[in-house]
């Protein structure tokens, strides 16, 4: 099979979510599909207690989540299907959002009971802001949940993205009939058992006991009325991420899972040309390129590797291959290699368009580098860098050990396990971070590889906003709206809250503030 044919056949995605949305539980249904594991329960330790066999770094063993992103492959009709998994937990890191840069398309999960949560909203900005397509599964509806044109609105409103309604639901929790297929005309009948009986639309008149039934008359009336609402369902606007097809089912049951996966991947889009030193590189010529979103230091204590993650974005990549390293022209020869399945790493032989490698770094790469064969040296765009939202002053616990300390926090910035910026009086330390696990990492790394103890204290959560001026006035600047400078000097204020940045805002309203969401 040639580049072209083995790109065409990647689909590669990651599933986004709040915690307890279901999403290791879709996971796993699509990793049954897919041959990968036999039993459902196999695929987070948090459930099964099956984790004690991977070498993950010893905290994500303690808290049995995992703590960097791994990457799940499988053959499913043909298609080569790669899926990121994104950490499932509250405290999710900066490499949640990463990931995000590394996948053609998105399938966002929502609880039904609950609705759009925290999380879910955060890792759709960094999708919407990227133009990922996405897809929804609205799960648990073996569960009395919201109102499904609800549940519509809601997306619309707070999301900022149409929706188009795949199937409906008729019934909900203990009353849940069924759901109504729209792609397929069909209705798929619960029957409380894993078999989806499917009864074509003309042949429902001959199912009286259940179109009589409240719920089914109902739902017709519903479907009536997104028929007449008449949109279109349009594959461009999805390709665009401007509209959502959204499906509904439960994961758990499983019911509609496997409908639903069949449809997302028939639609979900193959590798695309990315943009690189201001070209589009097509995804099928000959020449390898990728880039590394993440790096993963301790996977295996025992040899204290890191393990760079590369996204190979054209060509076919080979073992042994050499490359360039764009960002300082080094040629590097790539002999260790590795793909995640699951838990298990496997040595790999070759990689195409579309697919996740693992490549050994001897403390050369960063996050965003581009990896080139040949002697073209592009690059690809750089990675955004995301808002922090806690910030915690760290000093060294013995000062005999700052000059560690220094080169420990200069590393693990540049590697990207967290973010450092500089108070302006006293040139203090402050670092941020997105969610409190990456503090965790930090201080255990410190701890292990550079052998120094840190004190932290807590600046708490904060509201970044970086100042679009060289000159700052540092007398206009309190507590409540820190003045701190990032790795590139650039000023910023973190205010303690929304209530303190509308005061500041409205008080100098010549000093322009600029949300990073915004600016990329
Ligand atoms: P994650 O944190 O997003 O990975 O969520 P999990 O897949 O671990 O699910 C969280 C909880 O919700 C578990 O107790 C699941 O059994 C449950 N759950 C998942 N899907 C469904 C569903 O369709 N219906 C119901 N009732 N519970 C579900």
């Amino acid at each position: 099979m040639n580049i072209k044919e083995e790109m065409q056949k990647r689909r590669t995605f990651a599933i986004i979510s709040h915690p307890d949305a279901g999403k290791t539980t879709l996971t796993e249904k699509f990793l049954l599909y897919g041959n990968l594991i036999r039993n459902a329960g196999t695929v987070k330790g948090k459930k099964s207690g099956k984790f004690a066999t991977s070498d993950w770094m010893d905290i994500e063993k303690q808290r049995g989540i995992s703590v960097t992103s791994s990457v799940m492959n499988f053959e499913y009709e043909g298609l080569h299907v790669n899926i990121l998994d994104t950490p499932g937990h509250e405290d999710f890191s900066e490499d949640t959002y990463r990931t995000l840069t590394a996948v053609d398309s998105v399938i966002m999960i929502i609880d039904g009971t609950k609705g759009i949560e925290a999380q879910t909203l955060k890792l759709f900005k960094v999708c919407k802001m990227r133009g990922i397509p996405i897809f929804t599964f609205i799960n648990k509806l073996d569960r009395e949940g919201k109102d499904p044109f609800d549940l519509l609105k809601e997306i619309e409103d707070e999301l900022d993205i149409q929706t188009y309604a795949m199937n409906w639901p008729v019934g909900m929790g203990k009353r849940f009939k069924g759901i109504f297929d729209r792609e397929r005309d069909q209705f798929i009948r619960f029957t409380g058992n894993e078999l989806e009986e499917a009864i074509a639309k003309e042949e429902l008149q001959q199912q009286q006991d259940l179109i009589q039934t409240e719920e089914f008359q109902a739902a017709a009336e519903e479907i009536e009325l997104l028929n007449e609402a008449g949109e279109a369902f349009d594959i461009e606007a999805v390709q665009q991420g401007e509209l959502t097809p959204v499906y509904f089912g439960s994961a758990l049951a499983p019911f509609g899972v496997e409908t639903f996966f069949q449809s997302f991947i028939a639609m979900a889009p193959q590798p695309f040309p990315r943009k690189a030193s201001g070209e589009l590189i097509a995804p099928e010529q000959e020449a390898f390129s990728g880039f590394i979103f993440k790096i993963q230091a301790n996977m295996n204590p025992a040899h204290r590797d890191r393990v760079a993650f590369v996204r190979v974005c054209s060509g076919k990549f080979e073992r042994g291959m050499k490359v360039t390293l764009a960002r300082t022209g080094k040629n590097i020869k790539i002999a260790q290699t590795q793909q995640f399945i699951a838990s298990s790493r496997e040595t790999l032989e070759e990689a195409y368009a579309g697919d996740i490698i693992g490549i050994y770094d001897p403390n050369v790469y960063r996050i965003g580098d581009t990896l080139v064969q040949g002697s073209d040296t592009y690059e690809y765009e750089e990675l955004p860098q995301f808002p922090p939202e806690l910030f915690k002053k760290v000093t060294v616990k013995n000062v005999m050990k700052s000059k560690q300390f220094r080169k420990g926090i200069e590393q693990l910035v540049q590697e990207g396990a967290i973010q450092l910026f500089r108070s302006l009086r006293s040139d203090e330390y402050i670092i941020g971070a997105v969610g409190q696990l990456q503090y965790d990492v930090f201080e255990y790394r410190m701890n292990n590889e550079y052998n120094v103890e840190i004190v932290f204290e807590s600046i708490g959560e904060r509201i970044p906003r970086w100042l679009k001026t060289e000159q700052v006035d540092k007398k206009l600047f309190d507590e409540r709206s820190l003045l701190v400078k990032d790795r590139e000097d650039n000023f910023l204020a973190l205010f303690k809250n929304d209530f303190s940045l509308r005061w500041f805002q409205d008080k100098h309203p010549s000093i322009e503030l600029i949300d990073l969401f915004e600016v990329n």
